[in-house]
């Protein structure tokens, strides 16, 4: 994929590659398979429970995961993040016949189980809150671009025409007292892919505290939500990805009890007679969304919403994606980068964010 980014960095600022990847210590994923369960030493290099670290790697949603905890109960708190990871896969999943969503889409209608009831529900509300850039009702779409299965092709104008009218969630018939799921449309499937992962990892912060941790971090597939602050009491240092494919990062977030969601056209794509076409689907076009944007980091406490709106703000546009935040400020910050290689971010955070290229703050507009 040609790389336009045209990042400008700071003169006379450059952290030397070396001493980022050593501050991101536990956030960057490793794609080994390593079960990686240890003792570590306390700072007089004793064996303490309280800095007893349990990390494991897994590979499940269709990415590489790392599930990390400390304290007494690390052990038990990875290994139940684990089994709710591979639930909600099998239960959320779009691609895997067994699943609810799969058989929601196939019969039309269905009783959905509370999990996937809240997602549709949560999906819907976004849906209405993005003016319809977040929309669950895709998959028709995302099929016919080949994207679920690998066989991608780009789909004639008229044939996206005629599905454009499924992709539509105001057509979801939700029976809210038993959970009972209708489409009103033949035809009409749902793909949870742009909010099942922030859903999970929210989920994986709830197991953590039910098991008495206080620090922790999972990391799916470079979405990261981490617990408390790490077990030295410090910020947790969260790399904001770039779409370079050389491991470089836009820079790094410090923080704590959040979530950092990442959507970028640049993670999964193909390329046909010299045209990249990405993941992203624009609702109202039904082609990868094409509005200037290259990612879109989302950082909330809520890792549902961070998932969902890292997609939707993408879809929108900077001057959208702005806009929304300004209406919507308190419940989330935001790291854009545009097609001329300008990094914007939210005012909340941007005290948080450290980076070698120049950076643009985006404020509240004054009253
Ligand atoms: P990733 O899952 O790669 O981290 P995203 O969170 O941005 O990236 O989600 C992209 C996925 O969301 C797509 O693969 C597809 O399943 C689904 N999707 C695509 N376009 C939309 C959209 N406009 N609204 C909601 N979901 C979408
Ligand atoms: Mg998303």
């Amino acid at each position: 994929m040609e790389k336009k980014t045209g990042l400008r960095r700071k003169s006379g600022y450059i952290i030397a590659c070396v001493l980022l990847l050593a501050m991101l210590g536990g956030c960057a994923a490793s794609k080994e398979q390593k079960n990686k369960e240890q003792i570590s030493e306390g700072s007089s290099g004793e064996r303490t429970e309280e800095n007893n670290e349990a990390s494991h790697d897994l590979f499940a949603m269709d990415t590489y995961m790392t599930v990390t905890a400390y304290g007494a109960h690390a052990d038990e708190a990875v290994e139940k993040a684990e089994n709710e990871i591979m639930r909600l896969d099998a239960l959320l999943s779009a691609r895997d016949e067994a699943s609810e969503t799969a058989k929601l889409n196939q019969a039309g209608k269905g009783i959905l189980s509370e999990d996937a009831f809240f997602l549709l529900k949560r999906s819907l509300e976004l849906y209405e809150d993005t003016e319809g850039a977040f929309d669950i009702a895709i998959y028709p779409i995302m099929q016919a671009w080949g994207f679920p299965t690998g066989e991608h092709r780009v789909p004639q104008k008229k044939d996206l025409e005629k599905l454009l009218p499924l992709a539509d969630p105001s057509q979801i018939i939700c029976d809210e007292e038993n959970r009972n799921i209708s489409f009103a449309r033949e035809g009409m499937e749902i793909d949870f892919g742009g909010i099942a992962k922030g859903y999970t990892s929210g989920r994986v912060m709830e197991i953590y505290q039910e098991c008495g941790i206080t620090s922790g971090i999972v990391n799916l597939g470079g979405n990261v939500q981490v617990l408390g602050r790490k077990p030295d009491q410090s910020l947790w240092k969260v790399a904001v990805q770039s779409p370079e494919e050389d491991g470089s990062y836009l820079g790094v977030l410090s923080i704590e009890n959040c979530a950092v969601i990442t959507s970028g056209g640049y993670e999964r794509y193909f390329e046909q007679d010299g045209t990249i076409y990405h993941h992203i689907i624009d609702p109202a076009t039904g082609y990868p969304a094409e509005n200037g944007l290259v990612s879109v980091t989302v950082v909330s406490e809520d890792g549902t919403l961070a998932d969902a709106l890292s997609t939707s703000l993408f879809v929108m546009g900077k001057d959208k994606a702005v806009e929304y935040w300004q209406a919507h400020s308190g419940e989330f910050e935001a790291v854009l980068l545009d097609e001329n290689g300008t990094i914007y971010v939210t005012d909340g955070i941007s005290d948080h964010f450290e980076s070698d290229y120049d950076v643009q703050v985006v404020c509240k507009p004054q009253n």
